[in-house]
């Protein structure tokens, strides 16, 4: 099972994500997340990456495609992957379709979270992140997943924010990006919605982001 996850920073598609690679037993591919661990470690990937995403803009595609298409050859995608962040323009769009043709890979399912622009920012700056795990849902805007105090809800680690999660500006180029439907993130989900009208293979579900994440949860495996 080969699956893309679309969704503005901020409208739960890290968590949604996580059910359906629990689900189905696929490796949880986050192209952001691959980004953070090579700045942790302080390679030249990091250290390339940092300026862009400290600014919100995104890491250039001559980094980024190789980057991602080369962890979808590795041996634990081979039954199957979930892909998260990537990809944000068309030009990966674009890109990605390529190579799975080339490798004779099917997409089975996409997964497009609509969330306003507004909420989704608040969303973000409400975002905390817990050290064990960055998929324990944690925000002190939303009730049902309020931190206890300053540690995890679920395991009680210490929580953190990211720094691009602080930054109005960073957050609003972000969206910028996401919500742009010519050349940005919906232009490259445009893109697969539009390959499902000639695949019978592909399956196209869109999720109202605004409810809780149970409830987003329950209409995203209706859907499936
Ligand atoms: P995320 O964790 O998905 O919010 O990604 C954090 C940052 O990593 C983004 O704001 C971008 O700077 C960078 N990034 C993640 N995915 C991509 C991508 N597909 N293309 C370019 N930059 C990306």
């Amino acid at each position: 099972m080969n699956i893309l996850f679309f969704g503005p920073n901020g409208s739960g598609k890290g968590t949604q994500g996580a059910i359906l690679k629990d689900m189905y037993n696929l490796p949880h591919i986050e192209s952001g997340g691959i980004f953070r661990e090579n700045i942790k470690g302080g390679t030249d990937l990091g250290k390339q990456a940092k300026e862009y995403i400290d600014k919100g803009d995104l890491v250039p595609d001559d980094i980024t495609i190789p980057m991602i298409l080369d962890r979808l050859q590795q041996d634990d995608c081979k039954k199957g992957w979930l892909l998260d962040g990537f990809p944000r323009n068309k030009v990966q769009a674009e890109k990605l379709d390529e190579a799975l043709k080339n490798a004779d890979m099917n997409l089975d399912i996409v997964v497009e979270i609509l969330l306003d622009r507004e909420i989704a920012k608040n969303r973000i700056m409400g975002r905390r992140l817990c050290v064990n795990d960055n998929n324990h849902p944690n925000n002190i805007y939303i009730d049902v997943i309020k931190p206890d105090g300053d540690k995890c809800r679920v395991c009680g680690g210490e929580l953190s924010t990211r720094a691009d999660d602080q930054d109005e500006d960073a957050i609003s180029k972000r969206h910028g990006i996401y919500y742009d439907t010519d050349t940005g993130t919906m232009a490259s989900a445009y893109y697969f919605k539009d390959l499902e009208k000639s695949s019978s293979d592909l399956k196209y579900i869109t999720l109202d982001g605004g409810p809780s994440v149970k409830a987003v949860t329950e209409e995203l495996l209706s859907k499936l």
